[in-house]
């Protein structure tokens, strides 16, 4: 099995699967070759079911099936972005420009309409919405109350972008991640910790587009 091996002052062996899929062994400076191979056989079962778990990245190809706002579509080439039944239409040429105009327009008005539901019931307040091509988070929200989403959260079904949401504006109330803000999420979405947790599916989405 391809491994990268990280040596450092550290006392034991551990186990990581990159967000590409490469496996790395962590490892204390002066273990044996022969015990990380070991150590390696031992969780072979483990590794082998968790790289089997992730989703491949998509290369957008005719018959391939990508969610758009949580809903699978079957890619069929088309004349532009454009979604019939359960068929995804994307041009033969330029498909990733495509869906990446098509998914930030997603996102703005969703994104949008979200927050300014939780504003008018809830009391929150922002002044700027800015769709961006983040990777590795999905929303941040800045002190002057300037929130951005990636586009990348037009993948995400309804439930999840409405969380992200949410979560956002808790943050022109507190700015950390305390005890605190957590209550302000739960006293609103008594049921985030599910959606969180959700959220995990859709990491394969960061190096997508
Ligand atoms: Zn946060």
């Amino acid at each position: 099995m391809d491994c990268t091996v990280i040596r450092s002052g550290r006392k034991t062996l551990c186990l990581q699967i990159s967000r590409t899929g490469e496996v790395i062994v962590r490892a204390p400076l002066r273990i044996p070759d022969a015990e990380i191979a070991h150590f390696l056989e031992r969780h072979r079962a483990w590794l082998e079911k968790r790289l089997g778990e992730r989703h491949a990245a998509p290369t957008f190809s005719d018959g391939e099936r990508i969610p758009v706002c949580g809903t699978l579509y079957r890619i069929r080439s088309g004349e532009k972005f454009r979604t019939e039944g359960d068929i995804l239409y994307l041009p033969a040429q330029g498909r990733e420009q495509a869906l990446i105009r098509a998914f930030r327009s997603i996102a703005k008005k969703r994104m949008r309409s979200f927050l300014d539901t939780f504003c008018k019931r809830n009391a929150f307040g922002y002044r700027t919405l800015h769709i961006t091509s983040a990777r590795g988070r999905w929303g941040s929200c800045s002190t002057k109350g300037g929130i951005s989403f990636s586009f990348r959260t037009s993948f995400l079904p309804d439930e999840l972008a409405e969380y992200l949401a949410l979560h956002e504006l808790c943050h022109t109330v507190h700015m950390d991640h305390s005890a605190k803000f957590w209550e302000k999420v739960r006293s609103i979405m008594p049921d985030y910790a599910v959606r969180r947790k959700a959220l995990k599916d859709y990491l394969w989405v960061m190096d997508a587009l």
